[in-house]
């Protein structure tokens, strides 16, 4: 009983030393980004499958890793291995996290498009989102994948919140010269320090720039 008293004691002494702001601080920092390579001519898919003008101002005042992302996190270093795993053992070829990469020529400059594909299953991308529905970006951003890898169709699947899965077939439908144009917009946009028009999206929700910002218009009625 004594001992533990000691210990408390030892605890509280050490808990009076540290200071809470410098705790604050390290979290922020860790969890603070900004898109530094997209100045640099690097442009990731996942730069373009959300609204435009908040890449661009991510790009030049920051943002902060969402709950979402974090979980994306998780389910790169975990969860797709076993998937792929299991994949192979039913006899298919799957890898997980394949690496793609691409020169995109535009007006403002030659981009390298960059992105990683959760899975490729006998050469389709597969997508896999944390989310209720398949959602207009879930299919933007796999439509990338299926054009840098020149196949005509792709797969997105959901993990729920209620655990349910769901995984759909698509075929390529948006143009060539829409994705090239994303692109582009978002190139020029930073070279010429001109913020994009806005898209209108979930995103909006938790976008940090709303004040900036009069968002008026949908992605689907830029893309699709
Ligand atoms: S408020 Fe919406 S439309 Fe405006 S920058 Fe943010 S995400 Fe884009």
């Amino acid at each position: 009983m004594g001992a533990d008293r000691g210990a408390q004691k030892d605890l509280e002494v050490l808990g009076a030393d540290i200071r809470l702001d410098i705790i604050e601080e390290a979290i922020k920092t860790a969890i603070q980004r900004k898109r530094l390579h997209i100045p640099s001519g690097i442009i990731h898919v996942t730069d373009l499958t959300q609204c435009l003008r908040k890449t661009y101002y991510e790009v030049v005042s920051g943002y902060t890793k969402t709950k979402i992302m974090v979980a994306g996190e998780v389910m790169h270093s975990e969860i797709l291995p076993q998937i792929a795993a299991m994949l192979e053992l039913e006899g298919y070829s799957a890898v997980d996290e394949v690496e793609v990469n691409t020169v995109v020529k535009t007006r403002c400059m030659d981009i390298d498009l960059r992105g990683r594909i959760d899975l490729v299953v006998s050469s389709i991308p597969v997508e896999i989102k944390f989310s209720n529905r398949i959602m207009d970006h879930h299919i933007l951003q796999a439509e990338y994948y299926a054009w840098m890898l020149s196949v005509s169709e792709y797969i997105i699947c959901v993990i729920k919140d209620d655990g349910g899965v769901e995984c759909k077939k698509f075929r390529r439908h948006i143009p060539d010269e829409e994705l090239v144009k994303r692109i582009e917009i978002l190139a020029c946009a930073v070279l010429q320090h001109e913020p994009p028009k806005p898209e209108k999206g979930v995103w909006c929700n938790t976008c940090s720039f709303k004040h900036m910002c009069a968002a008026t218009k949908k992605l689907s009625d830029y893309v699709f």
